[in-house]
C-alpha cells in the first residue's frame, strides 16, 4: 500500500515537472546526507553535537578560543566535506537544467554539491555562502579552503590571512550576520516568478530562507516538498513525499524522460 501510495505521488510529481517551464528548487541540509553529510537537526546531526552559540559571528570574531573550538569543529564536525560527491537527487537537478526546466537552485547548503553535479555557477544561489573558501574579514583576502586546512594540519590551530594577518573566517554566513542581499533578492524574484518550486531535504525553520517556498506558494506556483519529516508548510503545497530525496528524485526523472 506504502509503495503504491508512492509511486502515485512520483506520477504526480513527474507530471508537474513535464507541464512546468520555470522550476526552482529550494534544497537544506537533507539533500546530501545521503552524500554522506550530516544534517543540522536529526538524531546525530551537527547541533546534537556542537552549541549554536559558539557559533556566532561575535563570538567568532571577539573571542581567539572560541575560533581555535571552530576550525577543530569544522573538520570534526563534518563540515568541510571536499572529498563527498553529488548523490542521486543532485544529478536529477542537473538532469531539469539540461532539459532546459531549471529557473534556479535557491540552497541553504554550504556543500557546494549542486555545482559539483554540474549545474552552472550562475543558476545556484547559496543563501547561506559557501564553504569552499576563507575570507579575510580585514583586507576580503579569499583562499581556497582545502589550502587553510592544510595549515590547520599543520599544527595552526587558529589561521591568519596570509597579507595582512587579519582574522580567517569560513565564507558561510554565521549566526549574526547579514544573507548576501544580492542573492536573496534575486532569490526572492525567482520565487515570485517561478512556475514550480520543489523543497528538497528542509526543515524550514531557518529564515530569512524558507519564506522562499512561501513565496513562491504565494504567487501560484505548484509547492511540493520531498522531505523526510513534516514541516510547517506541508498544508501549503500541493503535495509532500516524506522519503529519501535521491530515489524520489531519481525515480521521478526515470518517469519525466518516459512522459516527455
Ligand atoms: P535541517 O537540518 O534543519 O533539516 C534537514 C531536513 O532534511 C530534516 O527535516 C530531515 O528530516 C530531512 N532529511 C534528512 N535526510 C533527508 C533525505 N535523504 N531526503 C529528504 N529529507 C531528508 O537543515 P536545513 O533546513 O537545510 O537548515 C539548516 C541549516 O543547515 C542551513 O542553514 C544550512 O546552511 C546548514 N547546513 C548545511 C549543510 C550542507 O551544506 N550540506 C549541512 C548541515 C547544515
Amino acid at each position: 500500500m506504502a509503495e503504491e501510495i508512492f509511486e502515485k505521488d512520483i506520477n504526480a510529481l513527474a507530471d508537474l515537472i513535464v507541464k512546468s517551464e520555470k522550476i526552482l528548487v529550494f534544497s537544506g541540509a537533507g539533500i546530501s546526507t545521503e552524500s554522506g553529510i550530516p544534517d543540522f537537526r536529526s538524531p546525530g546531526g551537527f547541533w546534537t553535537r556542537f552549541d549554536p552559540e559558539d557559533f556566532t559571528i561575535q563570538k567568532f570574531i571577539s573571542d581567539e578560543n572560541s575560533r581555535r573550538k571552530h576550525w577543530g569543529a569544522m573538520t570534526e564536525g563534518g563540515l568541510i566535506t571536499p572529498d563527498a560527491k553529488p548523490n542521486l537527487a543532485h544529478y536529477a537537478i542537473a538532469e531539469l537544467e539540461e532539459m532546459g526546466k531549471l529557473y534556479g537552485i535557491v540552497t541553504q547548503n554550504v556543500d557546494g554539491l549542486h555545482q559539483k553535479a554540474g549545474n552552472s555557477e550562475d543558476l545556484v544561489f547559496q543563501l547561506h555562502g559557501d564553504m569552499s573558501h576563507a575570507r579575510c574579514l580585514s583586507c576580503n583576502d579569499r583562499y581556497p579552503m582545502e589550502e587553510v586546512m592544510e595549515w590547520v594540519k599543520q599544527g595552526e590551530d587558529v589561521p591568519d590571512c596570509r597579507s595582512c594577518g587579519g582574522i580567517l573566517k569560513p565564507d558561510a554566513v554565521y549566526f549574526g550576520e547579514s544573507l548576501p542581499m544580492e542573492v536573496l533578492s534575486e532569490s526572492q524574484y525567482r520565487a515570485e516568478t517561478c512556475d514550480m518550486c520543489i523543497v528538497l531535504g528542509s526543515s524550514l525553520v531557518v529564515y530569512p530562507a524558507a519564506n522562499i517556498p512561501v513565496i513562491a506558494s504565494r504567487s501560484k506556483a505548484s509547492l511540493v516538498i520531498v522531505n523526510m519529516e513534516p514541516t510547517d508548510m506541508d498544508h501549503m503545497a500541493e503535495f509532500c513525499i516524506k522519503s529519501k530525496a535521491g530515489e524520489v528524485m531519481s525515480r521521478t526523472m526515470e518517469k519525466v524522460r518516459e512522459k516527455a
